[in-house]
């Protein structure tokens, strides 16, 4: 196929100030997407994927789930796509392929929205070796490799490699792609930073040294409490703002930790995000699922720390048909639902279900209201049987 960055690479040189890929030229962000996409899917690569990983599985997999968006792995520590920028890391198997774009081109395709991930959170030894100052220090002045791959380097969030590297990378995805947004993980830092422009920067906002200790009495920890947060949104803000410029109806979204079990004040995030993600995981110790909402508290009744019972609504069906579970048999993959018609004859109904919902069932075809079906007593009848039947009134809501 000859797409536009085919062209491109085979124009070499001349063509190197130009953009990438087309796919931005062809698509445009339309004004609160975020509203839209009920289902999102989530890939992210590990260094050697592209030039394996299979695209056309991975699109089939979005259509065949439904998927309405999907978030992508970008750049941040390690590029996915044709980055032109200086210590980018690259991803060694990336060869002149262009994974992340090829799977925007192909979501675009089916009608879905698409966002760019990045991981701001570590860095290869080139990035060390060229702003040895954008890596964390530990307390002991050391600084950290990472805890799991020794190869890479810890960064530091509060600095220049979030708001001068990441900017540039975020703005870059941006203006090649036009993606509806960017989501950062793991963008906040892992523990206190001692580093230089830590040390500086809290020194100017604060008139303190680092903290040492985490005394809450501590004049200094509390000052860098705050100035920790406000570092944080400053960035946040910063990179919302980079990709508005470059696409108007494009968002920042932040990894926020999970809702409530974010360091962050969740009021200011909320102010300053259009759509949140949840780390939506099941918990497999309590079977728990997270979830994030965000909702209006007039007078702070709901403090931090509190536990709530909260019931929200997140569907409404209109007009919706509603019988007893007990009344649906199932049977080979097929849900059977016994009826009375007009003489008391029992009529065996095929029926779609839809939705649990406490004792009942959601019946989406098969039946419609006010007919009688048959909860008691539903494996003794067969088809054409007379029957005497005894209504019943109060089976809803929550029939028992
Ligand atoms: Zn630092």
């Amino acid at each position: 196929m000859n797409t536009r960055r085919t062209f491109l690479k085979a124009a070499g040189a001349a063509a190197i100030s130009s953009p990438i890929s087309s796919a931005a030229d062809r698509y445009s962000t339309p004004p609160g997407w975020f509203d839209k996409p009920m289902r999102w899917a989530q890939l992210v690569f590990v260094e050697d994927d592209p030039g394996r990983f299979d695209l056309q599985f991975w699109l089939d997999y979005f259509r065949r789930t439904h998927s309405d968006a999907a978030c992508l792995a970008g750049g941040g520590y390690m590029a996915f796509y044709p980055t032109r920028i200086p210590l980018h890391y690259r991803s060694r198997f990336l060869g002149s392929g262009d994974p992340f774009g090829d799977l925007v081109n192909g979501c675009r395709k089916l009608g879905m929205h698409v966002i760019a991930r990045t991981d701001p959170h570590a860095a290869h030894q080139d990035l060390y070796d060229a702003h040895p100052d954008w890596i964390a220090v530990d307390a002991n002045g050391n600084k950290r490799r990472h805890w799991a791959n020794p190869e890479l380097w810890v960064t530091c969030a509060l600095g220049p490699m979030n708001f001068e590297f990441m900017t540039e990378v975020t703005k870059e995805i941006v203006r090649m792609y036009g993606v509806d947004g960017v989501f950062s993980n793991r963008w906040a830092g892992h523990g206190q930073c001692f580093c230089e422009h830590c040390r500086r920067n809290f020194e100017q906002f604060s008139g303190y040294d680092l903290p040492r200790s985490n005394d809450p009495h501590d004049p200094a920890r509390r000052a860098y409490i705050v100035w920790h947060e406000q570092r944080l949104f400053e960035v946040w803000r910063l990179w919302d703002s980079e990709i508005r410029k470059i696409n108007p109806n494009a968002r920042f979204i932040a990894n926020s930790g999970g809702g409530a079990l974010s360091e962050l004040d969740m009021k200011t995030v909320g102010e300053l995000s259009d759509i949140l993600f949840a780390d939506r995981q099941v918990d497999q110790t309590t079977g728990a699922i997270l979830l994030t909402a965000q909702f209006p508290n007039p007078g702070n009744v709901l403090r931090p720390g509190e536990y709530a019972k909260v019931r929200a609504i997140i569907a409404s069906q209109h007009d919706a048909l509603l019988i007893p579970q007990r009344a649906v048999t199932e049977l080979q993959g097929n849900y059977l639902v016994a009826v009375v018609n007009a003489e008391n004859k029992v009529e065996i109904a095929n029926v779609k279900v839809g939705d649990r919902v406490g004792a009942l069932w959601l019946i989406n075809e098969g039946l419609t209201a006010g007919q009688r079906v048959i909860a008691d007593g539903s494996m003794k009848v067969r088809s054409g049987m007379q029957v005497n039947p005894k209504p019943r009134t109060a089976a809803i809501p929550g029939e028992k």
